[in-house]
């Protein structure tokens, strides 16, 4: 209930308490004062009456019943006289013959009060008038007692006139008294309502709000503390809120996910990469088991928590992700009892395991040329072989340092170019020009094998690109073309002129790709059969400098080819016109 309301209440409460109070206490004094202003005149006129009464029985006894009742009348009051035994002898206001007839009257207590001390009084019911009288009583010689009674509610008519005017004067001064006392609490409560109320909506976040500056000195020494407060508030919420909002968007950058969890392993905080990571939309406050659905990456977090140390592992998600989980723990007596971080290293992992196999193909290729070479240097040192077994011997040397030189110039390209080191010198090339050019490097070669060049070559064909890097393309595609074709086999050179690109393909007779090796030729040290690699020998790299300095030209490379049905390799580069 407000302030003001309760003070009303109270208020009128106590002003009606007050009147009444007042009004019974008024009634209850005027009542007294006017019987005990009644008595003090009946002890007179009973003092008059007692001499009267003596005179007249002595003189006129025949006529003092009748005198009695006169006086009786004109003083508006009872008049008894009782004889020394308590029998009535004369009532006023009983007819003479029923007299004798009354009650001994010698148990009253004013008659008895008279007899002993000289004079009594009472106020009491009056069985034979049926109303309250007031009675005084008074002994006088010949132990007769002479009793004056008179009716209080006649008196006290006269009375009431008085009264009413004096309860009016009680009832408007209480209410006047009610009224004042209202509006001044009505006064003082208003400000302090007005108060409470600005100081409720600012904490229910309307920081706006300004607080009132209406009421007494103290209701603004408290407004304007208030304001104080909230402006202290305003500001320490704009710095927490600031600070937040930076928490929030390097959470929100971090290339890892981030999860806070706390005793039970239930969510407090995540990072959006987190949410993406694990595939739910808001993960907050629920159970990490739920949301990771992996046991061993749940037990990192459960470990961390009960151990309350550091722990990190690197979990495989299936075939192909791989994640490292770090989970801090974090000091007891906060909310949170873990920080989370999970990074996604497939990549690294992927980079990592191609790096392994790189350094095993290479040890591998180069182990065979070195173990040829030695057990050649060994036998020419320890065997002393003869002339044509040295020749073969030396030959074999030959050879294999050749390949070991081939492996090592192309690792050292393929190196080159994957580190992005190369800087292509471009030019316009015309495309007939170049493969001609190479074709005709290769007709020793292909002489060798009865290999024949079909040429369908563009004329006016341009591209503009590193001339060198795009030989040594189109030089590792007829390489691979006589290396493949079989002996009197056809190599097809062919240029055409395509919308917004130029394509040059290389085809043979030989023996064809599978279908499923198409993708992986062109990785590094890839041989389809590696048996064949004995009669054409070569790295595994040829394909893969091609694809990649195909990609730094901007073009693609692509291969159409079936088992038993020759193969062709198409690029394509962008025009230069
Ligand atoms: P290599 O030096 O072994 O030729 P490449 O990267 O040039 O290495 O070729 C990778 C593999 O692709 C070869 O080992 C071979 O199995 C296959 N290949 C390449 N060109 C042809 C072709 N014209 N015909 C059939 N197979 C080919």
């Amino acid at each position: 209930m407000r302030l003001g309301s309760r003070f009303t209440i109270l208020l009128g409460v106590l002003a009606a308490a007050a009147a009444l109070l007042l009004v019974l206490l008024l009634d209850a004094t005027v009542r007294r004062a006017t019987e005990d202003r009644i008595l003090e005149r009946v002890s007179r006129e009973a003092d008059h009456l007692a001499q009267d009464w003596g005179r007249w029985a002595f003189e006129r006894p025949a006529e003092a019943d009748s005198l009695l009742r006169q006086a009786a009348a004109s003083l508006n009051c009872r008049v008894t006289i009782v004889d020394a035994g308590g029998k009535v002898l004369h009532d006023t206001d009983m007819p003479p013959e029923k007299v004798a007839g009354m009650e001994n009257h010698a148990a009253r207590p004013e008659v008895q009060s008279a007899r002993r001390s000289g004079t009594g009084s009472a106020r009491r019911f009056s069985t034979t008038e049926s109303e309250n009288r007031i009675y005084y009583a008074k002994s006088f010689p010949g132990d007769q007692v002479i009793r004056l009674s008179v009716s209080v509610a006649g008196v006290l008519a006269i009375e009431e006139a008085y009264l009413w005017t004096t309860r009016t004067a009680i009832l408007a001064t209480c209410l006047l008294l009610f009224l004042v006392g209202s509006t001044a609490a009505r006064r003082f409560s208003q400000p302090i309502a007005s108060l409470t109320e600005a100081a409720l909506a600012i904490a229910a976040g309307d920081h706006r709000r300004d607080l009132p500056h209406a009421g007494g000195e103290e209701v603004q020494l408290l407004a304007a503390a208030f304001q104080r407060m909230k402006n202290s508030l305003a500001l320490a919420l704009e710095k927490a809120e600031s600070e937040r909002q930076l928490t929030a968007m390097v959470l929100e950058r971090l290339p890892d996910g981030l999860v806070v969890v706390d005793e039970r392993l239930h969510v407090l905080e995540s990072n959006a990469r987190f949410a993406r990571m694990i595939g739910i939309a808001d993960p907050a406050g629920r159970a990490l088991y739920d949301l990771l659905r992996r046991r061993d990456l749940y037990d990192v977090f459960g470990e961390t928590v009960a151990g309350h140390e550091t722990r990190e592992r690197t979990v495989h998600l299936g075939d192909e992700i791989v994640w490292q989980v770090t989970v801090v723990a974090l000091p007891p007596g906060s909310r949170a009892a873990a920080v989370g971080v999970l990074r996604d290293v497939t990549r690294l992992e992927r980079t990592e395991s191609m790096r392994r196999t790189f350094v095993a193909d290479v040890s591998h290729e180069l182990r065979t040329p070195i173990a040829s070479i030695a057990a050649a240097a060994e036998t020419l040192a320890d065997a002393e072989p003869d002339p044509a077994e040295s020749e073969h011997l030396l030959d074999l040397i030959r050879r294999q340092s050749d390949r070991m030189r081939e492996l090592i110039d192309d690792l050292m390209d393929l190196a080159q170019i994957e580190s992005g080191a190369v800087e292509l010198v471009t030019s316009e090339i015309l495309v007939e020009e170049l493969l001609r050019e190479t074709a005709d490097d290769f007709s020793d070669a292909a002489a060798r094998k009865n290999i024949v060049f079909s040429t369908h070559l563009e004329s006016d064909l341009t591209v503009c690109g590193d001339r060198r890097r795009l030989s040594q393309v189109v030089r590792n595609l007829i390489d691979n073309a006589i290396k493949f074709a079989p002996e009197g086999g056809v190599v097809t050179l062919r240029s055409a002129r395509e919308p917004g690109a130029a394509s040059v393909s290389v085809g043979d007779n030989g023996p064809g790709i599978a279908r499923s090796e198409q993708d992986k030729i062109f990785q590094r040290f890839y041989q389809v059969d590696r048996s064949r690699s004995k009669t054409r020998p070569g790295t595994g790299l040829g394909l893969s400098i091609v694809k990649h300095i195909v990609q730094l030209h901007g073009g693609t490379v692509e291969v159409e080819s079936e088992l038993g049905s020759g193969s062709l390799f198409r690029i394509r580069l962008p025009d230069a016109s």
